[in-house]
């Protein structure tokens, strides 16, 4: 798969092409060794001279909503919007066979200036579905539950825990994939240390109860994802309700079907957490499925 990678410098509202395998980050970055950044993953579906940015807009707006957590400066939805574009385009004239990428774009605080001040720099690169990606949609995953180490509902309290903005931060939830995996499991899935469901490292839990969709709440104390918002706002016409809640891992257990939802993945079957399996429901996954990819 083609390299596509563009550098953006939200100062001078530029989009420039770079070489992915050429260094372009300064040791100094605040991202290299604080994670001190915001990012999104976004999936790109083509069909033929169709092209979807599924939940573009809402990936914008959480963008700006996780620079304003970090203090970082607004991001301006043109210039990135425009970095985004540069990349798919680059992505589909070297590759017109492929359907489906995802482009991942991302702002640093940059390095600090000697007078104290910063200057944020941002990138955006294509990233392949994977086969992992593909077997998770067409299988299903496994998954382990791991205490967060907080109680639900802990954010509003302590803003600087920036618990909903999604930074460049994410050793934690690469340690507990790490974890999860030599349980033997595909994923984890964070509870509150009083109990409360969360999240995967990498994605929302909606569980379905007869007619009704159900996820946790994001004020619990997780990242409100694109994905999930997305098939909320299209349940009526899956014939469902959607609502917020909070639940504990045996209503998981028990429920009619469960699935992780996050923008690369789509929806993905929970079969299994704990070694306790949980009620497959195909023809809803199809759905879903469907439902994501149209954006
Ligand atoms: N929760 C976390 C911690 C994530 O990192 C992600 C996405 O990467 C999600 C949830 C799902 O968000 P989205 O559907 O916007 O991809």
């Amino acid at each position: 798969m083609t390299d596509a990678l563009v550098l953006i410098d939200p100062a001078a509202s530029t989009v420039e092409a770079a070489d992915l395998d050429a260094p372009q980050l300064p040791v100094t970055d605040l991202s290299a060794h604080r994670g001190d950044g915001i990012f999104e993953t976004v999936l790109v579906r083509l069909d033929d001279a169709d092209v979807t940015v599924v939940s573009r807009e809402r990936h914008f707006a959480r963008f700006g909503a996780s620079a304003s957590a970090l203090g970082l400066p607004d991001p301006d939805p043109e210039l990135w919007n425009r970095a985004l574009e540069a990349v798919i385009a680059k992505v589909r004239a070297a590759d017109p066979l492929n359907t489906e990428f995802g482009v991942r774009y991302a702002c640093s605080r940059g390095s600090q200036n000697p007078d104290g001040s910063q200057s944020p720099r941002g990138w955006a690169f294509n990233v392949p579905v994977d086969g992992k990606i593909t077997r998770a949609r067409t299988q299903g995953i496994s998954a382990v539950s791991l205490d967060r180490g907080y109680d639900a509902y802990l954010g509003s309290k302590a803003p600087w825990l920036l618990i909903g903005a999604k930074t460049l931060s994410y050793a934690v939830n690469q340690a507990a994939g790490r974890y999860a995996a030599e349980q033997g499991a595909d994923e984890a899935l964070f509870v509150s240390h009083d109990g409360v469901v969360l999240e995967g490292p990498t994605s929302n839990l909606i569980i379905r109860r007869g007619e009704r969709l159900l996820t946790p709440n994001p004020e619990a104390g997780l990242l409100s994802g694109t994905t999930q918002r997305l098939v909320f706002d299209h349940a009526g016409e899956l014939g469902l309700t959607a609502e917020y809640a909070d639940f504990g891992l045996g209503d998981v257990i028990a429920a009619d079907g469960a699935w992780y939802v996050s923008s690369m993945r789509t929806a993905v079957t929970l079969n299994q957490l704990d070694g306790n399996p949980i009620a497959r429901d195909e023809e809803l996954t199809s759905k879903l499925q469907r439902v994501i990819m149209a954006g």
